[in-house]
């Protein structure tokens, strides 16, 4: 008992045991520190406020609600907006059917659905050492044994470690990737890594989760190559093994929280049962909003103009550290998503650093150590995000960010 619960006599509450080890996460504690008034922030993994298509969106919820009071009924899955999604999976390069989507509230829910379809309680996960956290939280409750595979900056996960770990015995309930804009490394994976992870998948029957938020958002290569140069999601290449994942987050808001996972066949009933225990349904009137905006044909012109802004962004992002940055710094050079990963020599604390980037030089940026595994020490890095700046501050922010680790 605590001196406070001794004088209040607060009854102590039961707690599951897995809470025990339970802290707000890095990431959370730092919001307040990042949005102080006058700070430019790098940190938070947000798309850019001022393009949303809010005019369009209204317009079309407006009509749904008009034309159909049932939109506001609980019902099931809208079929037009199961076959736009099965469309936009198609522009992404990968075949499914209308009926098999199950759609989710955000990306996030897909993520625990298959955790709680694929996870035993202390099984065993595969990912990287720095990793989204959400997926951190999602297999968390059932408190997993957490297999790290290195990745690289240019070509992303070590799929040499992967095999070496499968031939060893492991049998992990899955391996967890994001294939096109990494988050937090911002790094995209070959296609020959692709081919590769698809093989192996197939060789030792083991489940591929692929958490595609940023598929849409693609530059080309930062040195000018080809604009469009998409590589097949894993989906597309080992569909029977891969638990694909998408969502409307970042191609047109995250406040409507809508995705959709897209799970091997076997496993697409039971997937729809657990989606279903954990909030019954995904808001219909959202799905028939945002089927409508389709129907309008806005989600391909809104994608290019996102990609158009966030493209540039990016170059002045990796223009500016190029100039800026100590020679010893590494970075990943993103063609997709939203973020820098940057490396500094080791011994480079960059959470102790936050304070007086944030109080020196007003920029804020995401410690590494708030994306790290249990166990792992990612410290002497950081992730930069470049979606949710104005293009003209860019260059005078990494300036003076720079003065932080000079
Ligand atoms: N996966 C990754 C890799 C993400 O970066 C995010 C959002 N930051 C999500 C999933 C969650 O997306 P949603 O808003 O659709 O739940």
């Amino acid at each position: 008992m605590t001196p406070l619960d001794a004088m209040t006599d607060a009854p102590r509450l039961p707690r599951a045991d897995w809470t025990r080890g339970l802290e707000r996460s890095l990431l959370r504690q730092l919001v307040d520190i990042v949005a102080r008034p006058g700070v430019l922030s790098f940190a938070g993994g947000l798309p850019a406020a001022e393009l949303f298509p809010a005019a369009a969106y209204a317009e079309a919820l407006a009509e749904v609600l008009a034309e159909d009071p049932w939109a506001l009924q609980y019902s099931p899955v809208h079929g037009p907006f199961r076959h736009h999604v099965a469309g936009l999976m198609a522009l992404r390069g990968t075949q499914v059917e209308p009926e098999s989507l199950v759609v989710t509230t955000g990306a996030q829910q897909a993520l625990q659905v298959i955790a709680s379809l694929l996870l035993n309680r202390g099984g065993q996960v595969m990912l990287e050492p720095a990793i989204y956290t959400g997926i951190q939280q999602a297999v968390a409750p059932l408190e997993p044994r957490l297999l790290t595979v290195p990745s690289d900056l240019r070509t992303g996960i070590d799929v040499d470690a992967v095999e070496a770990h499968l031939a060893g015995g492991a049998r992990p309930a899955f391996l967890y990737v994001i294939p096109d804009g990494h988050n937090p490394l911002g790094v995209r994976l070959s296609l020959e890594k692709r081919r590769r992870l698809a093989d192996l998948a197939r060789r030792f029957h083991l489940p591929l989760v692929e958490d595609d938020p940023y598929g849409f958002l693609t530059y080309g290569a930062p040195d000018g190559g080809p604009a469009t140069d998409s590589l097949p999601p894993l989906h597309a290449l080992a569909p029977e093994w891969v638990f694909y994942v998408g969502s409307f987050s970042k191609i047109i808001a995250p406040g409507l929280r809508l995705g959709w996972l897209a799970p091997p066949e076997a496993a697409r009933a039971r997937a729809a049962i657990i989606k279903e225990s954990l909030d019954l349904e995904t808001s219909g009137l959202t799905q028939r909003a945002v089927a409508r905006f389709m129907d309008r044909g806005h989600l391909p012109a809104h994608i290019e103009r996102l990609r158009a802004t966030y493209r540039d962004r990016r170059d002045r992002m990796l223009a500016a550290l190029e100039r800026h940055f100590p020679p010893e710094a590494r970075w990943s050079r993103p063609h997709a998503g939203m973020f820098v990963w940057i490396e500094l020599p080791r011994g480079v604390d960059t959470l102790a650093l936050l304070e007086v980037a944030v109080a020196r030089e007003a920029i804020a940026y995401v410690p590494g150590q708030a994306f790290a595994v249990r166990g792992h020490d990612a410290a002497h890095c950081l992730r930069l995000s470049f979606s949710n700046c104005q293009p003209d501050r860019i260059e005078d922010g990494i300036r003076r960010l720079a003065r932080v680790f000079s």
